[in-house]
């Protein structure tokens, strides 16, 4: 369950713009839709931000796809700040913007282990079930070792609860930082940047949600030299709290299943 955290550039895809004529402009009519680094040079104006104008969708449905990496499974939140058009407002700049969280669920089937769906799972006998209560057990933490058995359930299951761990968390992150943003006096020509640290703040402050204070890039939460500071994580302590009675209960199930508990 490896935590993996990529960057997304503010709009990175748009096309170089000629710079547009520095002179008082109908905002709203000439430049709609177009680069917020654009729209900046043709207003010579100090700007503010009203937080009321830059608006805010966290997404709770997460992209799922497979993956080929270590681990488990992983989730990954993206951030992207849409610039999207300015307006005048009292003689000073005033951006619209849109920030949008999303989030992507990364699962694979590990190599050379046994998916156990559930206690009567057909894979499992009366030779091998010891080492399945085994791996399925979770320790204090809720971490189970799975050294042969696993649960794609359960994985699936871990996964999703971090999206929802940062989902609900996700909107006073998002806000605060918005409202940090509404609180500076901010030059023109240095709108684009805020806007663009305004993303990397908010993709700060979610990875320090999930790794713990300080820990603000996906390098710093990467490499932890064991589970316990795995698991230690604050995201992960929750995630592997959330699934602890699930692994117990499956390891129990195949426990009853085989060793005459029923
Ligand atoms: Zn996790």
């Amino acid at each position: 369950m490896q935590q993996r955290v990529q960057a997304r550039p503010v709009a990175s895809n748009e096309p170089p713009e000629a710079a547009a004529p520095a002179r008082a402009v109908d905002v709203k009519a000439g430049l709609v839709g177009k680069p917020f680094a654009q729209q900046e040079a043709a207003l010579a104006l100090n700007s503010t931000v009203d937080p009321s104008k830059i608006t805010k969708n966290i997404n709770p449905s997460a992209k799922e796809v497979a993956h080929g990496g270590s681990g488990y499974g992983y989730c990954v939140p993206f951030v992207k700040v849409h610039p999207f058009e300015t307006e005048k407002v009292g003689g000073k700049v005033q951006p619209n913007a849109h920030v949008d969280v999303s989030f992507q669920v990364g699962l694979k089937v590990p190599e050379g282990k046994v998916d156990v769906a559930s206690a009567q799972s057909t894979g499992l006998n009366p030779k091998n079930y010891a080492q399945a209560v085994s791996d399925l057990t979770p320790d204090g933490a809720g971490y189970a070792p799975r050294t042969r058995f696993y649960s794609q359930a359960l994985t699936r299951r871990h996964e999703y609860f971090h999206v929802s761990d940062y989902v609900s968390a996700g909107e006073g992150i998002v806000q605060r930082a918005i409202d940090a943003l509404g609180k500076k006096d901010i030059a023109p020509e240095a709108m684009y940047g805020e806007l663009k640290a305004l993303q990397e703040q908010i993709r700060g402050d979610l990875i320090e949600y999930y790794a713990g204070a300080g820990r603000r890039t996906a390098s710093e939460c990467r490499e932890d030299a064991d589970v316990s500071a795995y698991t230690a994580r604050p995201g992960e302590a929750r995630a592997f709290g959330d699934g602890r009675p699930e692994y117990q209960a499956l390891a129990d199930g195949i426990t009853a299943r085989f060793a005459g508990g029923r």
